[in-house]
């Protein structure tokens, strides 16, 4: 009993104290350069969540495996595929929707798949998911899918959650986890101005932080994508987003809104089944073995 009231909620289902976003440059234990974004503690040991500037890759590593770089210059950042995308993607004009990352930043051959998993009473879309395996096992190789997750779907959809992980485990899919915020605040008939993650009395950076703390707690890596509930944002909530290391992602072809995708194009659907239209509209997609799907960071590392 004493320990239960001693450590906070979030603690005693986690193990996870003390997660907070830092920006610091580390050394790995092969030399190479990496951005420390967040830092926390795990069973009295001190972990990492850090950002290859490169490739964006990004990996939860004892701090012990690291050697201390000092607060980065910035300068030295500058032109490497991570920083140039964080502050470009940043940057004015603050467009209150789709803000951010919306269509590959260098010429590729393919396009990105993007699937919001926004808190949801219906099924995921299985036969989705399913079809998303069965392009994997026709092009021999795991299928690169976003998964924008938020909080309340990852809390009421558990086993749907355990199957898309066991789904990766299989080499079924290969899933880069998006955070779509904790709560994805939202209320029927507001204006976006007034909606989402601009509601009077969001805590911005509990809803970054707790969604990550949730996929760290379930074994699984966030990215350095997040994507605004609604794609709605503005210019205070981007340029917090920039100080967390994250950068926005939209989206040039939302199936079901009657958008189209080409070569580079950031496809959005729903998986959560509050938009059958869009799991439709991507069918014709899948079924083309001429597109090739690819990973998100491609979208600003190019291939
Ligand atoms: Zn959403």
């Amino acid at each position: 009993m004493l320990l239960l009231t001693a450590s906070s909620p979030v603690a005693a289902q986690t193990g996870i104290e003390d997660y907070r976003p830092v920006f610091e440059t580390v050394r790995a234990e092969d030399g190479r350069k990496l951005i420390a974004i967040r830092r926390f503690r795990r069973n009295g040991e001190e972990f990492l969540l850090t950002v290859e500037p490169q490739s964006l890759a990004t990996q939860i590593r004892p701090l012990a495996w690291t050697v201390a770089d000092g607060t980065p210059d910035t300068s030295k950042l500058d032109g490497t595929p991570y920083f140039s995308a964080l502050t470009a993607l940043t940057n004015p004009p603050y467009k209150i929707e789709n803000t951010g990352l919306v269509h590959a930043m260098l010429p590729v051959d393919g396009v990105f798949l993007t699937v919001d998993l926004c808190p949801s009473h219906r099924a995921y879309e299985a036969h989705f998911f399913a079809e998303l395996a069965r392009v994997s096992a026709r092009e021999g190789r795991p299928t690169p899918v976003a998964i924008s997750i938020s909080g309340y779907w990852a809390l009421e959809h558990q086993s749907e959650w355990t199957a898309l992980i066991e789904a990766e485990r299989r080499r079924q899919i290969d899933i880069t986890w998006v955070n779509h915020s904790y709560t994805h605040r939202y209320a029927r008939g507001l204006p976006d101005a007034q909606n989402f993650l601009l509601m009077p009395n969001t805590d911005f950076e509990r809803e970054v932080l707790k969604t990550e703390e949730l996929l760290i707690a379930r074994g699984l890596t966030p990215s350095v994508f997040f994507r605004f509930p609604g794609l709605v944002s503005d210019e205070y909530l981007v340029l917090k987003l920039r100080k967390l290391g994250l950068i926005p992602l939209g989206a040039d072809a939302w199936l079901a809104k009657g958008r189209r995708a080409k070569p580079g194009s950031i496809v959005l659907v729903h998986g959560n089944g509050n938009e059958p239209l869009g799991i439709r509209e991507v069918q014709p997609y899948l079924a083309d073995t001429r597109v090739k799907w690819l990973p998100l960071r491609e979208a600003i590392t190019g291939r």
